[in-house]
């Protein structure tokens, strides 16, 4: 019997798919250095069309791959080994807001933008915010504790989860669900499955945190000619008690790939500068709080240029230089993408000393930084200009990864701040967690999953 047949007795025929082309597309995510070679994908409706699926698989010792939006840039969503692939995208029901509660509940597949609409149309706000809105999905952000633009105010995936719906082991079902702000009886097993890369378990249903809407945004790009000028201007902002919702920052480099790939983009600004900081806040009654703040850091001569939105289609378009980096550049040539945090307050001391050990070791490659700096996370992507074999160039960043995380450990800071580990950063994890912490968490897997079939070969 092929896999199409064994999952014919508890599916509908199209919602098999064995393609070669469905096979390469849903066996994949953004990553690109592993080849997707899964044997099925299937698409449930059901968390009892889940539980089909996993008691199948369990049965027959077949491998699962859960697969969200596809978006990730760690490998976790890669089947590269004959995997059964469960994709969410048939299962995205609104099951409930709770305005009162403030809760929405939703199935596993609801991309994060339908949902941010769906509880805007309540009158709240969904506060997971990032650029891959149109195509994430829930359980893929919660998988990868997703963070994004808004964790400055309101956290990572982690700390808007306040309930699952999970399947484990032979198909049974975790019923994690709660819409409380608080329980503390006993452990908080739905932290476990947040971040856990779909190793754990398959998510089916999720309650979330949602918030009343910030009464006035405000945004403002400014420029600076140093790096170690951004830190004490996110440090006057919260001593000024701006209530900041965003504080991001990109390179000139960064913006020159936006506009030479993005025809929609333009410079704000008659010049280029080196470092541009996009400061978002919620103003509140006072239409001018954030103009003022920039105000006073021009006369203090602490800024070298600036602007500040007008209207929703210029609020747009700021956040889109932004927003359009990662896409952009992609197309500069090898990338290889890392995904870094330090405490903020290191942040102007473990750059300088990042980019000394890439001048002196690694000169032939570009670096490019952005990301979101306010909370101590930077995206580090090692450029290759020179069109160098991808082997070789894959070989040398890996190298060079290996030397920066060693001065992230230096620096008390994490060698993945929200892209996860997956396959493509395992190298990686014992330069972030001990023996005895690697141990425990295989512990922790085979409790939930005693077969290891749940993306197996996943971070560690
Ligand atoms: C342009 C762009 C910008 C991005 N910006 C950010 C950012 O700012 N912050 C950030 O954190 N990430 C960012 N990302 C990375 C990515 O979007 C996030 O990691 C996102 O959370 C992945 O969601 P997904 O649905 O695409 O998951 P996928 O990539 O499909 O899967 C991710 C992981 O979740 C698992 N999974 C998926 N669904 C389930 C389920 N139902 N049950 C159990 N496991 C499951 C998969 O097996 C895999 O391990 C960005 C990506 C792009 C392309």
């Amino acid at each position: 019997m092929n896999y199409r047949q064994l999952f014919q007795t508890i599916l509908p025929d199209e919602r098999i798919a064995d393609e070669p082309d469905q096979l390469t597309e849903y066996g994949k995510d953004r990553t690109k250095v592993i080849q997707p070679d899964p044997a099925v994908i299937v698409f449930p409706k059901t968390t009892e069309e889940v539980q089909s699926i996993v008691r199948l698989c369990y049965e027959r010792q077949i491998p699962i791959v859960p697969s969200g939006g596809r978006t990730g840039y760690a490998g976790a969503a890669v089947a590269p080994d004959k995997e059964v692939v469960i994709s969410f995208d048939k299962m995205h029901r609104l099951v409930n807001i709770d305005i009162e509660s403030g809760s929405v509940e939703v199935e596993s597949g609801m991309i994060l933008e339908n949902l941010q609409q769906l509880v805007a149309e309540q009158g709240m706000m969904m506060p997971l915010d990032f650029a891959a809105r149109g195509s994430c999905q829930i359980g893929g952000c919660i998988s990868t504790n997703a963070g994004g633009l808004k964790v400055l105010k309101y956290g990572m995936t982690r700390n808007l989860v306040l309930g699952l719906e999970v399947i484990i082991k032979n198909g049974e079902i975790l019923q994690l669900n709660s819409n409380l702000q608080k329980n503390n009886a006993g452990y908080d097993l739905n932290q476990l499955f947040i971040g856990a890369e779909g190793t754990l378990g398959i998510i089916t249903k999720a309650i979330l945190k949602i918030v009343p809407k910030p009464r006035q945004l405000q945004l403002a790009l400014i420029t600076v000619n140093q790096f170690n000028e951004i830190i004490p201007i996110l440090r006057e902002a919260k001593l000024q008690s701006l209530d900041i919702t965003a504080f991001e920052f990109f390179t000139k480099d960064g913006l020159s790939a936006v506009l030479a790939h993005m025809p929609s983009c333009r410079n704000p600004f008659d010049a280029f500068y080196p470092y541009y900081i996009l400061i978002e806040i919620d103003g509140g009654d006072n239409s001018d709080r954030l103009m003022n703040f920039i105000e006073t850091l021009a006369e203090q001569e602490r800024i070298t240029d600036g602007t500040i939105a007008s209207g929703s289609q210029q609020f747009r378009d700021l956040w889109g230089l932004r927003e359009n980096i990662s896409e952009s550049i992609s197309m500069l040539g090898n990338v290889h993408k890392n995904d870094i945090a330090v405490p903020v307050s290191s942040m102007s001391r473990f750059i300088p000393e990042f980019e000394l050990l890439v001048r002196d070791h690694y000169a032939q490659f570009n670096v490019l930084y952005f990301g979101h700096i306010g909370d101590g996370n930077i995206h580090v992507n090692v450029i290759d200009p020179s069109g160098m074999d991808i082997n070789q160039f894959e070989s040398m960043a890996r190298e060079l990864d290996e030397k920066m995380c060693r001065l992230i450990g230096l620096y008390g800071g994490s060698i993945s701040a929200e892209h996860g580990i997956g396959l493509l950063k395992k190298h990686l994890l014992p330069f972030q967690r001990d023996l005895l912490q690697i141990e425990t968490m295989k512990i922790i897997k085979e409790c939930f999953d005693p077969k290891g079939l749940f993306n197996p070969g996943k971070i560690f």
